[in-house]
């Protein structure tokens, strides 16, 4: 069972042992092995990987585009196998937004709904609705080859959220638009998804996008879920090496354990300073080990800390400074410190400097 999900609420999908195999022999490739994850109603839910892990795979099959070599699609509680991809209460929001370019936006919003044959006037009421929730009602009578990049996002958005599916599955559908207007619509999308309460099933490999939009994230590498938990469970307790360094910045040091306790373990690191750091559940790690530590729970210190080096780099970003340290015995290490008014922050290229690794900061992780 998946300890991520509360026990009251209704499951909208559920993926089972999903095995999906490209090709035949020798040369066949294993997309998706062994994934199975649960999504709750209502939920954003958020497939994260890198390019090649099988996100949109997984995605495609959910919408009924592609058919698991073993497995099954469960929809509230159903198998859905022999459901084609129209007759599932489930629409896809693709990366180009594919809108009928010789017709306007009000058009583009109701074409679902005219296949669908329902009556004029529910039709009418329906679109304007969409219209307003995805705040293009200036733009209604505009045809979508004459409006922006972020319009058409919209349009299109409007258009698959029209006949109101059960679930609405988005491959990447923000990742055509600049830095800016990203931004804007990550907060828009996650407003419709709670002011309509559709289940979304979002896909990304921008791990800053999915921590900003889900509920629940499944992060995903070669065809196999790693971590399925909110953002706040990834980020703080990732279950592993690659989710620690995919989402968010990680130090990695190499330590030995000199002594075990209840999810929390002492380990002395190559300097010879030793630290306390936590251990996943039921884990009793021994000799040498990874430890995690993120940039900004970690100080850079004039003198002292559990680690001495050289500053490398410093970087400023306007909230914050990244200050790159090469470590004796020649490992790179990151922190990250938050800047204030006017005051720089105090390390220049070449100083040497120790690191002061805060409690409760390291943690040691499965490689
Ligand atoms: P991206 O972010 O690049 O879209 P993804 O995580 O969505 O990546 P998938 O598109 O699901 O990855 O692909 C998973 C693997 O399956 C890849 O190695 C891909 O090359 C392979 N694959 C996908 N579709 C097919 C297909 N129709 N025939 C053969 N191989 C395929």
């Amino acid at each position: 069972p998946d300890p991520s999900l509360a026990r009251d609420q209704r499951v909208a999908i559920e993926a089972r042992g999903i095995v999906k195999e490209f090709g035949q022999g020798p040369t066949a490739l294993r997309a998706l092995d062994n994934v199975s994850v649960t999504i709750r109603e209502n939920e954003f839910f958020t497939l994260l990987g890198p390019s090649g892990c099988g996100k949109t795979t997984l995605l495609r099959m959910i919408a009924g585009f592609e058919y698991p070599s073993e497995g099954a699609i469960l929809l509230y509680g159903e198998d859905i196998a022999g459901l084609p991809p129209f007759k599932r209460p489930i629409n896809t929001v693709f990366q180009s937004y594919a809108l009928f370019p010789h017709l306007t936006v009000r058009e583009n919003i109701a074409f679902g709904l005219e296949m669908l044959g329902r009556p004029k006037a529910e039709i009418t009421s329906r679109v304007a609705a969409m219209l307003k929730l995805v705040r293009m009602e200036e733009l209604a009578e505009r045809r979508t080859d004459q409006i922006s990049g972020g319009q058409a996002q919209r349009v299109a958005l409007a258009r698959a959220l029209a006949p109101s599916p059960k679930v609405l599955l988005l491959d990447e559908p923000l990742s055509a638009l600049d830095y800016k207007l990203r931004k804007e619509m990550q907060i828009e999308l996650k407003r419709m998804q709670s002011e309509t309460g559709i289940t979304f099933v979002f896909v990304t490999h921008d791990q800053e996008e999915a921590l900003t939009m889900s509920d629940r994230i499944a992060v995903m590498s070669k065809g196999k879920v790693l971590q399925i938990g909110s953002p706040w469970d990834i980020y703080d307790k990732p279950a592993d090496r690659f989710v620690a360094d995919f989402i968010g910045e990680t130090n990695f040091l190499v330590a030995s354990v000199i002594a075990t306790g209840s999810n929390m373990v002492r380990v002395r690191l190559a300097t010879g300073a030793e630290i306390d750091a936590t251990v996943t559940e039921g884990w009793q790690p021994t000799g040498e080990v990874t430890v995690a530590v993120r940039p900004e729970h970690a100080r850079a210190v004039a003198s002292g800390g559990h680690i001495a080096g050289m500053v490398e780099n410093v970087v400023y970003f306007g909230t914050d400074t990244h200050i790159h340290v090469r470590l004796d015995g020649a490992t790179g290490f990151m922190v990250r410190q938050q800047n204030s008014r006017s005051q720089s922050c105090g390390f220049a290229v070449g100083d040497r400097i120790g690191i002061d690794i805060a409690a409760d900061a390291a943690q040691v992780l499965r490689d």
